[in-house]
């Protein structure tokens, strides 16, 4: 087992690829945080799985893009789990706007969750690990965004694009304190973030084609590369980013 006794907070794991990572991350031997923001339930029966792979788990609802509640969630993940070994910043939103559409708050809230909640939730770990252990591991999760071009997403792309600069320079400056910090950007994954093209036969077969595995990705794959970032198969990167998206920028 590849985290034997490690205790991972996963944001946005109610659902999804956080889900996935989840999933493996206690199949593989951790302890699981499971934070959500409106799903509870959701957030529950992942926890019950993580559980039932003989691990422990709680749920932890809070807003990434909060600092106070930020701050509350890794306290509790802290006093009822232990330190945390690794973070994974995956929770995140999408919506398809025209530019010229968009609002100022509409802008705000996706920024807010997609870049400023990693980056907070990061600071708020590592102040933590800097002043407690002087190790750790924080993945981020972008998009295959990052490099391709979607219509409506001048206020998305920009936020997961975001997230590398985020990896590298966080990575720099907290690897003299044994933190290492990479960014995964997935592609087309099966959750409901995707249920629009997934169910959408006019749409689907189009954007299939356009990836060279001419299929979507579903949340165990995604889990399995999450893996490797956070286990001791990548102890010497740190301030890199991956496309996971099945052959897509290139095509
Ligand atoms: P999803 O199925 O819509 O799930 C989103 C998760 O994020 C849920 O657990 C949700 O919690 C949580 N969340 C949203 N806003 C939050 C906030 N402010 N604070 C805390 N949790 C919050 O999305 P997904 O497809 O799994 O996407 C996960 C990540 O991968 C996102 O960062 C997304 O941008 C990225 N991504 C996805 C794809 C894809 O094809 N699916 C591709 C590239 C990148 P609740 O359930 O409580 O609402």
């Amino acid at each position: 087992m590849k985290l034997e006794n490690k205790i991972a907070l996963i944001t946005g794991a109610s659902r999804g690829i956080g889900r996935g990572i989840a999933e493996v991350f206690s199949e593989e031997g951790a302890d699981v945080a499971v934070n959500y923001l409106a799903s509870a339930q959701a957030a529950e029966e992942v926890a019950a799985y993580v559980r039932s792979q003989g691990r422990r788990a709680i749920t932890v609802k809070a807003d990434v893009a909060r600092r106070n509640e930020v701050e509350a969630m890794m306290d509790r993940v802290w006093t009822e789990l232990g330190p945390i070994d690794i973070l994974v910043n995956n929770a995140g939103i999408e919506t398809i706007i025209p530019f010229l559409e968009i609002t100022d708050e509409q802008w705000t809230r996706l920024v807010d969750t997609n870049l400023r909640g990693p980056w907070l939730c990061s600071q708020v770990y590592c102040r933590r690990a800097v002043a407690e252990r002087r190790k750790g591991v924080i993945l981020h999760i972008g998009s295959v965004q990052a490099a391709k071009v979607l219509p409506g997403r001048t206020h998305y792309a920009p936020t997961k694009l975001g997230l590398e600069a985020l990896t590298r320079n966080m990575s720099v400056e907290m690897m003299p304190y044994g933190i290492r910090v990479n960014c995964l950007h997935p592609g087309l994954i099966e959750t409901d973030m995707t249920a629009w093209v997934m169910k959408n036969p006019e749409i689907l077969p189009t954007v299939l084609a356009q990836i060279s595995m001419g299929r979507a990705g579903n949340i165990r794959e995604m889990g399995r590369a999450a893996l490797f970032f956070c286990c001791d198969d990548s102890s010497y990167i740190t301030g890199q980013s991956l496309h996971a998206e099945g052959g897509w920028i290139g095509k």
